[in-house]
């Protein structure tokens, strides 16, 4: 019964086709999957970096917030000391001097924070530059992937689209019935619904195959049953995963239109 032969093969031909297109489809989603996850990288990446930045710029008021306050004690001083020359009496004096020493300490101490702050201006500027390079770099780096992801996601579609007109064309050769029990099997148990087992392209290859496989589970097919099979007087089942058999004609090339 070649038209049951013909039908198996229509159908195993088409399934080639849907696992082509649903192989593609999972390729663009690991395309868009990577791209996004560069995306969140680079915008963890920006967070950290305008982290350092603000510890940077934070680091800058404190300093200018110190020096205000030393020149602010400075004029005191100053101030103090002038004071001082014109005092009225002896307790004027000393209570100016005792302004002037507990002064001229808060300024010594205020002069030592002052270059202390200054040099964690340097030292947050440095971490600030190496976190802007390495982002910098991040960023040159995942624009080209993103955009290498971005037109290979282009050249999934166009191969999709390209498989599914292939799928379309292909379809139409098969009969209703035939393609509606197709789409049940497929839609209920998520799998191929044909199982070719190959019993190899040439008679030297023939010889060499030992045992004959179901091309999906790879369970040995008996010889008897495969002897039913390929007579094709009606359709036989793949005693492990209940596949149709499909053996195709040794005459044939393999991958006639795959
Ligand atoms: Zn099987």
């Amino acid at each position: 019964m070649t038209e049951l032969r013909d039908r198996l093969a229509a159908l195993h031909d088409l399934q080639l086709i849907d696992s082509d297109i649903l192989q593609l489809a999972e390729q663009r989603r690991d395309l868009i999957r990577r791209a996004k996850a560069l995306e969140a990288e680079r915008e963890k990446r920006g967070e950290t970096k305008r982290e350092k930045d603000a510890a940077h710029k934070q680091a800058q008021v404190e300093h200018s917030a110190r020096e205000t306050e030393l020149l602010g004690e400075q004029e005191k001083l100053e101030k103090f000391h002038e004071q001082l020359k014109i005092a009225k009496d002896a307790s004027d004096y000393l209570a100016y001097e005792k302004q002037i020493d507990t002064t001229t300490e808060r300024v010594g101490n205020l002069e030592e924070e002052t270059i202390e702050l200054l040099l964690a201006i340097d030292v947050a500027k440095e971490t600030l530059d190496a976190e802007t390079a390495k982002y910098e770099a991040f960023v040159k780096a995942s624009n080209d992937e993103r955009r290498k992801a971005a037109a290979a996601v282009k050249k999934h579609d166009a191969a999709i689209a390209a498989r599914k007109q292939d799928r379309e064309a292909h379809a139409q050769g098969i009969k209703p019935a035939a393609r509606d029990e197709y789409e049940r099997w497929r839609t209920r148990r998520k799998t191929t619904m044909v199982s070719r087992v190959s019993i190899g392209e040439t008679t030297e290859q023939r010889r060499k195959i030992p045992t004959y496989n179901c091309g999906e589970c790879r369970m040995t097919i008996p010889p008897q049953l495969m002897l039913q099979a390929q007579s094709y007087d009606r359709r036989y089942a793949c005693p492990s995963c209940g596949r149709t058999l499909y053996v195709a004609p040794v005459e044939e090339p393999v991958e006639a239109n795959a």
